[in-house]
């Protein structure tokens, strides 16, 4: 029998063959979770760094992947993305993201920023701005309190039709982030053409800030670079007091990292909002 087995698989490498079978049997998989609503949203803070108050929250997709339990969107993403599962994966974490932010506005936990990530599909889609203009009307939140975050991916494809709808959104009110700020190919360039509210500055950029260090130098001549630019700047991926001090030291506006708090499910990001100093 294992003579057989061998003789039909001669074909493939086994590596091969699992990686494939993975990825077929995780794109079902992904096609049942829509369907059978296996998603969630955790929700990570990004606080003030001059109030020490939650400024928002960014919106992080987990998927409660039966067998396998909790599993980060960097498994699965790119799958969604390359079957189009993406748009309605996206979409439904345009409404959820809102819904929620929309419910502590009311429940008095203002002025609150809900961050969402759009990947590139989504973004590029011909009806974007009309889905997040639905998504808005039917959630009922003012469009100031959305931010999109867009990656590289996103920015690099078509540079005059994503300036176009960066405009329109820009109309609608809603705010815009460059998420992995400095790590991609053209980052000063982005900042040229595009009309974006906020830079998020690249984890990899703050894993080692130190005082007098190289990326020290870095993260100063881009907060400084975003000050010139009246943008908004937020360090991802914050997790020591010393990395704190120095983004505070450099008047950096926001952080966002284990240092505050993991994503957490919106049960207990409540209680974060409970605990943490209001504005
Ligand atoms: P990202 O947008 O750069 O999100 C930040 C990632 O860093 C998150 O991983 C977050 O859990 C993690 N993180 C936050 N603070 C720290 C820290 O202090 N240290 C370290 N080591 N990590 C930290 P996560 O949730 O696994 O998401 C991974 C990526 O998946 C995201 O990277 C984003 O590109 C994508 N993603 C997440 N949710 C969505 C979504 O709803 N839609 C789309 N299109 N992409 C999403
Ligand atoms: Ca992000
Ligand atoms: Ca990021
Ligand atoms: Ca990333």
């Amino acid at each position: 029998a294992k003579a057989e087995g061998r003789n039909t698989l001669r074909f493939y490498s086994p590596e091969m063959d699992s990686i494939s079978w993975n990825n077929i049997s995780l794109e079902a998989d992904l096609r049942k979770a829509i369907a059978q609503e296996q998603f969630e949203l955790y929700y990570q803070p990004q606080i003030d760094l001059a109030t020490g108050a939650i400024a928002g929250a960014e919106a992080l997709l987990r998927w409660s992947r039966p067998e396998f339990g909790l599993t980060s969107p960097n498994v699965f993403i790119d799958i969604a993305e390359e079957t189009g599962l993406i748009n309605e994966i996206g979409t439904w974490v345009l409404t959820k993201a809102c819904t929620q932010a929309a419910t502590w506005q009311s429940l008095g936990h203002a002025p609150f920023r809900i961050s969402v990530n759009l990947s590139p599909l989504q973004f590029l889609r011909q009806d974007i701005v009309q889905v997040v203009e639905n998504t808005l009307e039917q959630t009922g939140l003012n469009p100031g309190s959305l931010e999109l975050e867009l990656t590289e991916g996103s920015l690099l494809k078509d540079v005059e039709r994503t300036k176009q709808v960066l405009r329109s959104l820009k109309e609608l009110g809603v705010r815009v982030a460059i998420d992995d700020f400095g790590v991609g190919f053209s980052s000063l360039s982005y900042l040229k053409n595009f009309p974006v509210d906020t830079l998020k500055i690249d984890r990899s950029f703050i894993s080692s800030l130190l005082a007098g260090s190289r990326d020290e130098a870095i993260v100063r001549a881009i907060i400084s670079l975003a000050q010139s630019l009246e943008l908004k700047v937020v360090a991802e991926g914050v997790e020591t007091n010393q990395q704190l001090a120095c983004l505070l030291s450099l008047s950096c506006d926001e952080a966002q990292g284990y240092l505050f708090s993991r994503p957490v499910p919106s049960g207990i990001f409540e209680s974060l909002l409970r605990d943490y100093p209001r504005y």
